[in-house]
């Protein structure tokens, strides 16, 4: 048994010591295709296997685990991903997808859609210069193709959450990008402060907004937008 299934193991011991209603974030793969300089992403040698994985997910239904993320990394990249979400649900789990969107082509969408609650979607500009600056592996039509994919989640049904990352670069671009989420009919776009705690992100501190400062930004954004 490897040390993964192992440390998720020795947590089950703790669980007396759980609340009562617990969500689980599952980092399903530490694959991505864009590599943005405040990826926190833990970088893991190899992906589990469906059945190493499903172990996992068995011990989150032990523990009596109600809802669980699948994120990654880009969760979209592992090929079993569907078999994980059916199993969650076939549990009782509600499951929520977080995806940077890239993969999420009209029928992958079909494929999810009957195992999966909520979704996350991650933009963090509509500038092209400044996603160029945030994602290495950035590409031309990146935006474009987001809002898309957005919108084709919109019309879906599946509820839809977009994670807005702030930090020095991007922080300009948010109010306008803000306005065009605010035209659509997502359910809540949430922000987050950039957080170097490793990864990719460790080597990008001077990214960082100060506390006090992101909580000037936050409040002068609340009075355009609900925060
Ligand atoms: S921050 Fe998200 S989208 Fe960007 S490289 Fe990391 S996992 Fe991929």
């Amino acid at each position: 048994m490897n040390n993964k299934l192992e440390s998720s193991e020795l947590y089950l011991g703790d669980v007396k010591k759980l609340p009562e209603k617990i969500s689980a974030v599952l980092l399903t793969t530490s694959r991505c295709m864009l590599d943005c300089f405040h990826c926190y992403n833990y970088p893991l040698e190899g992906d589990l296997s469906l059945k190493n994985h499903l172990k996992v997910l068995q011990n989150l239904y032990d523990i009596g685990v109600y809802r669980i993320v699948f994120t990654g990394g880009e969760c979209l990249m592992l090929l079993h991903l569907i078999e994980l979400l059916k199993d969650s649900q076939e549990h009782g789990v509600l499951n929520t997808v977080s995806t940077n969107g890239i993969l999420l082509t009209p029928k992958k969408l079909e494929e999810i859609h009957p195992y999966t609650k909520m979704m996350d979607i991650s933009l963090n500009s509509l500038n092209q210069d400044t996603n160029r600056k945030m994602i290495k592996n950035y590409f031309d039509g990146y935006e474009k193709l987001i809002l898309k994919r957005i919108d084709m989640v919109v019309e879906s049904g599946i509820l839809l959450n977009v994670n807005v990352l702030v930090s020095k670069i991007n922080l300009l671009d948010i109010p306008d990008l803000l306005e065009v989420l605010k035209s659509k009919k997502i359910n809540s776009v949430k922000l987050f402060e950039h957080s170097a705690i490793r990864g990719r992100a460790s080597e990008n501190h001077q990214y960082i907004l100060e506390r006090k400062h992101f909580i000037v930004y936050m409040n002068g954004l609340s009075k355009n937008f609900m925060i």
